[in-house]
């Protein structure tokens, strides 16, 4: 099979003949039938910073957002059926390190990813141990279900943060997890979100197809200079930072209300300078989120079936696997939000 794949730690993926993946005791058979671009793939794809751990890992399938129908189970199926559409979580603890053994697998430091550390989703078929599979609920299809691991990701980051009904919630970053933050901040009850992007009128675009019309574009100038015209003295109750520009944390701090909270889930490439004196006065928080733990994929799901029809709008683009090196140009230079790549041809019922 073509597999899409890193095989240089230099700028550039490729695609290569790999063979088809043999599922062993305790896992499935995927075919993937849809596979999300994200920033992370082109972090990777640009090999701009974050990811240098990866380089003894290559060559390696990128792609960690995927969706697919089970074509067969090694050993115990668990509820599994050959056909049945499943989000997959792309990451499993090792279940042999210290933290595994205590019951703590989500601290695992041997953690192994598929699309980052394992052989990902921009490929035809993949396998998968059995527990990462979830069943996608009816009405749920599959380009949806390849949304769920960003979803999860801002999900995580929002419940992080602790939204709380009537808060006045600040995304910076109009990218996916931006997006998806925003939505799952409006699910749970803030009074205002604001979006802040930089000169990103297709993202913007998303966002109000979303029903996010509060967008800050600081194209002509700093975070600090367009949030002090707009918003003089008010603060927001929480900050989330989602977009690895490492200028973006002081100014959005200025922002924040005393003992507020600043949730960071961009990936930055260089450290952050920060005023801890102002900090401490201001008795802000700032807290890291990443991956979400698994028990919120089944409440991400559940939030598919009764909006899935408005988050199906965070996909802008959906081209064939083999378009692949495309979909990444297009993402890296910000054509395109959410690209799904579907390695088959898509067969839609009606
Ligand atoms: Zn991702
Ligand atoms: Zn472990």
């Amino acid at each position: 099979m073509k597999a899409l794949q890193k095989t240089a730690p230099t700028f550039g993926v490729e695609f290569r003949e790999v063979p088809r993946p043999v599922p062993r005791p305790g896992e499935a058979l995927i075919e993937i039938t849809a596979a999300g671009v994200c920033g992370t793939d082109v972090h990777i794809f640009e090999w701009s910073g974050g990811y240098d751990f990866m380089a003894r890992l290559l060559p390696l399938t990128l792609g960690h957002e995927f969706a697919g129908r089970v074509v067969e189970v090694a050993g115990e199926a668990e509820g599994l059926a050959p056909g049945e559409l499943v989000a997959v979580i792309p990451s499993a603890p090792c279940g042999s390190c210290a933290h595994c053994l205590r019951g703590a697998a989500e601290h695992c430091e041997h953690r192994s990813a598929k699309g980052t550390s394992a052989d990902g989703g921009f490929a035809p078929w993949i396998t998968v141990p059995v527990v990462n599979c979830l069943k996608a609920p009816n009405g749920v299809d599959d380009e949806l279900a390849a949304l769920v691991e960003p979803l999860t990701v801002a999900q995580e980051a929002v419940l992080k943060g602790g939204v709380m009904r009537g808060d006045r919630v600040l995304v910076v970053g109009p990218g996916t997890i931006g997006q998806a933050i925003a939505l799952y901040a409006r699910m749970a009850e803030a009074a205002e979100v604001v979006v802040v992007g930089k000169n990103d009128p297709h993202r913007f675009e998303t966002l109000r197809a979303l029903g996010f019309l509060d967008l800050i574009d600081t194209r002509d100038g700093d975070l600090e200079t367009a949030l002090a015209s707009r918003f003089a003295g008010r603060k927001f109750d929480i900050i989330f930072e989602a977009t690895g520009v490492p200028e973006v944390v002081q100014g959005a701090l200025t922002f924040l209300r005393k003992e507020g909270v600043l949730l960071v889930a961009g990936i930055h490439p260089r450290p952050a300078a920060l005023d801890l004196t102002r900090l401490v006065r201001e008795r802000h928080q700032i807290r890291g989120s990443q991956r979400a733990p698994r028990h919120v994929w089944p409440r991400v799901l559940d939030s598919l079936v009764t909006e899935g029809e408005r988050i199906r709008h965070m996909i802008t683009h959906r081209m064939p696997l083999d378009q692949g090196v495309e979909a990444l140009e297009l993402a890296r230079t910000r054509q395109a939000s959410k690209i799904i790549l579907s390695p088959v041809t898509r067969k839609r019922s009606s």
